[in-house]
C-alpha cells in the first residue's frame, strides 16, 4: 500500500499553502501536504508545533488564515464542521457520563435524525467492531480507560466519516494497553477502509501505526515519509534527533567522490575521520553533521581487523540495560560521548564488556548518514 509513490494518484486530502496565524503568532506556516485515501497518516512533533491546529482546520473548527484545504478535490473553505465528512475523536474522549455505552454511540446518529432501526443496527455493528457488546448498558464510569477509549472510537466511527481525526487517541492509556490498542486501531482502520489522521507526540506510536508520518517543527513540515524512511534516512538533525536514539557529530566535508549511484563522502569531525557512502548534496568544505544509530555501531574490546571504514576508540562510561538491548555509553579518547547498542542475544552473565573497558566502536561506510541541515 503506497499510493504516494504513484505520480497519477489523486490525493484524498490536500493542504495547499495553508497558513494559520493567531494574532502575530504563526501556528502553521505555508504548509502543503497530500494524504491519500485509506492512509493511516500521523502528524508528529513536539508540543506546540501546530499539529492540532492543522487537524482542527481539516475538521472545520478553525479556518486557515490563507491557503486552502481540499477533500476529494472539493474546497472546504466555509464548510461548517458538521457538513464535512470528517469526525474528530478527542483525547479526553468527551463521553456523556450519564448515558450508557450504547446511548453514547447512538447520540450523534440521533442528532442526525436517522431512523431508529438504522441507529440500532449501527450501534450493534460498532459495539461488535470495538468488542464491547457485553458492556452496552454500562455507564462510562463503570469502564476501564481502554474500554472508554473504544467507546469514543465507536462513537466517532458510527457516523461513518470518510476521515477519522484522532487527537492523541491513546494518550490516557498505560504503555501495555496503548500498544495493544495501537494494533486494534490499525485493524479497524484496515477493516473499514477509512483514512485515519492521527496527532501524536509519541514517536514510537507514530512508527507503529502509520503508513506515513509528517514530522513538524514550529508550524513547518520538516519531512513526510514512511516510518522506515524517517528512521533510516532522516533529512535533518531535527528529525534524526526526534525519532529514536542517534549519535550526532558536527563535521566538515573533506572530499566527495562519485561512485556510480552513490557518493563516497569523507568528513572530519574535530580530527576524527569518517567515511560515508550515500548520495549527498554537500560539497567539499561544507559544514554537515554525521549521524548514526547506536544499533549500527559494533562494539568490541579488540581492534577491528581488515578494511574497516570507521573506527573510534574509547572507554565504557555507562551501560543501560533495556532487556532486549544494552546501550553502551562510550567516552571517546577526545572526551566526546558516543553510544553503541547491542542485542542481548547471549545471557547477561556471559557479556564480556563492562564498565571501564577500553573498546573499539566501528561501522561500515553505508551505516551512517551525512546530514546537510
Ligand atoms: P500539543 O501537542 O501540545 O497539542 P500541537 O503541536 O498540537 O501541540 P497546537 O495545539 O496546534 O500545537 O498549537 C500550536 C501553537 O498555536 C501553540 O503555540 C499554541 O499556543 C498556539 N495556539 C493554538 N490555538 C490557539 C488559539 N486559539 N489562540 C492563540 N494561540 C493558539
Amino acid at each position: 500500500f503506497s499510493p504516494w509513490t504513484d505520480p497519477d494518484a489523486v490525493p484524498f486530502i490536500r493542504f495547499e499553502n495553508v497558513t494559520k496565524r493567531f494574532g502575530d503568532f504563526v501556528a502553521v506556516d505555508d504548509l502543503s501536504l497530500d494524504i491519500y485515501e485509506r492512509e493511516f497518516f500521523s502528524l508528529l512533533g513536539p508540543s506546540g508545533c501546530g499539529k492540532t491546529t492543522l487537524m482542527r482546520m481539516l475538521a472545520g473548527f478553525e479556518e486557515p488564515t490563507s491557503g486552502r484545504i481540499l477533500l476529494q478535490g472539493q474546497d472546504l473553505s466555509g464548510v461548517p464542521p458538521y457538513k464535512r465528512p470528517t469526525n474528530m475523536m478527542f483525547q479526553s474522549y468527551a463521553l456523556f457520563p450519564h448515558m450508557s455505552v450504547e446511548k453514547n454511540i447512538a447520540f450523534g446518529l440521533e442528532q442526525d435524525n436517522l431512523a431508529r432501526g438504522e441507529i440500532d443496527a449501527r450501534v450493534q455493528e460498532m459495539l461488535k467492531l470495538v468488542k464491547l457488546e457485553q458492556f452496552a448498558k454500562r455507564k462510562p464510569n463503570q469502564l476501564s480507560g481502554g474500554q472508554r477509549q473504544r467507546v469514543a472510537l465507536a462513537r466517532s466511527l458510527a457516523k461513518r466519516p470518510k476521515v477519522l481525526l484522532l487527537d492523541e487517541p491513546l494518550g490516557a492509556l498505560d504503555r501495555k494497553l496503548r500498544e495493544e490498542t495501537q494494533f486494534e486501531l490499525m485493524d479497524i482502520q484496515t477493516k473499514l477502509g477509512l483514512t485515519f489522521l492521527i496527532v501524536t507526540h509519541d514517536q514510537e506510536e507514530a512508527m507503529t501505526v502509520s503508513d506515513r508520518i509528517a514530522v513538524m517543527d514550529k508550524g513547518i513540515l520538516v519531512q513526510v515519509a514512511t516510518p522506515a524512511e524517517i528512521y533510516e534516512a532522516p533529512n535533518s538533525r531535527y528529525v534524526a534527533d526526534f525519532i529514536g536514539d542517534i549519535n550526532i557529530l558536527e563535521a566538515r566535508v573533506e572530499a566527495k567522490e562519485s561512485q556510480g549511484s552513490e557518493d563516497l563522502v569523507r568528513i572530519d569531525s574535530d580530527g576524527v575521520k569518517i567515511t560515508v557512502e550515500q548520495t549527498c548534496e554537500a560539497n567539499k568544505g561544507d559544514a554537515v553533521a554525521f549521524a548514526i544509530r547506536p544499533e549500527k555501531v559494533r562494539i568490541s574490546t579488540t581492534q577491528p581487523e581488515g578494511a574497516v571504514a570507521n573506527a573510534l576508540h574509547g572507554e565504557v562510561w555507562d551501560i543501560g540495560y533495556l532487556g532486549d538491548f544494552s546501550v553502551f555509553i562510550v567516552r571517546l579518547d577526545d572526551g566526546r560521548m558516543f553510544r553503541a547498542a547491542q542485542a542481548n542475544v547471549a545471557r547477561l552473565v556471559d557479556r564480556p564488556i563492562t564498565f571501564g573497558d577500553m573498546v573499539w566502536l566501528s561501522w561500515s561506510a553505508d551505516a551512517g548518514l551525512v546530514l546537510t541541515r
